[in-house]
């Protein structure tokens, strides 16, 4: 079966787990993470691949230079804007 799948979604949790590798969160309860991929999807534009349910997608292939020098400037400014404004509630903390 075929799937419209947004490649960029992928690279952005991609790209966010290599970014926390070197300089770990302020927070990194899962609402914190969320937030920051779903800022960084609403500011980015999709890029959506026809290919199989399951398929690997040669993400790179689809997408050119710009915009995966993008998804890292999105990325940074929404780890700041989440870090310093998180929206986690007790609950999400204790459950991390
Ligand atoms: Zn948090």
């Amino acid at each position: 079966m075929y799937i419209a799948k947004n490649v960029v979604e992928d690279l952005v949790w991609e790209k966010l787990f290599e970014i926390i590798a070197v300089n770990p969160l302020k927070c990194n309860c899962s609402k914190c993470v969320v937030d920051i991929v779903a800022y960084a999807l609403n500011e980015l534009k999709p890029h959506y691949v026809t290919t199989m349910r399951g398929e690997a997608i040669v993400k790179t292939n689809a997408l050119n230079a710009q915009v995966l020098a993008d998804v890292v400037k999105v990325l940074s400014r929404g780890i700041m804007l989440v870090g310093e404004n998180p929206k986690h509630s007790d609950v999400d903390l204790v459950k991390r």
